[in-house]
């Protein structure tokens, strides 16, 4: 692939941003594309894109951390987080994929765990086939009027404010 590649923003707190991101690779694949998903927040390896990934690898799913976010100290976060994004950096200067999907990196941002700043050194850094996809609620100002395409997940209903929990194949 060789068209221009865009920076891409799903945030918001409404539902949507992570599978927009996954329908994003699953087409972007589907046109001979390679695509990559860093995980910045270590979510259950049981969610069915994962699963999914494992037996058909489709495209790549990344979580540099081994310990849930909810275990890890202020200490343990934070070098995760600075693992997550130098690994997402050398992904991204090397250039060998078309798609590179940071999940909720803003998550990290609004933890204190990676800066606006690097994120908008990072977003410089993209080469220009590349298209750059960031998710999670809180995306900073200055990163969503850098970015070229910024879609706000608004909450309208959802299911949870019912007590309906999470369910399988739908929230994970
Ligand atoms: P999804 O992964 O379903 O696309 P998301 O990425 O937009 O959701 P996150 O902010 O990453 O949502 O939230 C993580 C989990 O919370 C997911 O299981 C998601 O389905 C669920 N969720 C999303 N929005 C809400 C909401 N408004 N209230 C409660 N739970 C939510
Ligand atoms: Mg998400």
């Amino acid at each position: 692939m060789n068209h221009r590649g865009l920076i891409q923003v799903y945030t918001g707190d409404g539902k949507g941003k992570t599978t927009a991101a996954l329908g994003l690779a699953l087409r972007a694949v589907g046109q001979g594309m390679k695509a990559i998903i860093i995980q910045f927040i270590k979510g259950d390896r049981t969610c069915g894109e994962h699963i999914f990934a494992a037996q058909y690898h489709p495209f790549e799913i990344v979580q540099l951390s081994t310990k849930s976010s909810f275990d890890q100290t202020l200490e343990e976060l934070r070098s995760s987080a600075e693992q997550s994004f130098a690994f997402a950096e050398k992904i991204i200067v090397d250039g060998g994929y078309d798609m590179v999907i940071l999940d909720e990196i803003f998550i990290a941002v609004n933890k204190g765990l990676v800066s606006t700043e690097q994120v908008l050194n990072l977003m410089n850094k993209k080469p220009e086939t590349m298209e750059l996809i960031l998710t999670g609620r809180g995306a900073p100002k200055e990163i969503t009027q850098k970015a070229d395409l910024v879609t706000e997940m608004t909450a309208i209903k959802h299911p949870f404010t019912k007590g309906i929990a999470a369910r399988k194949g739908i929230e994970y």
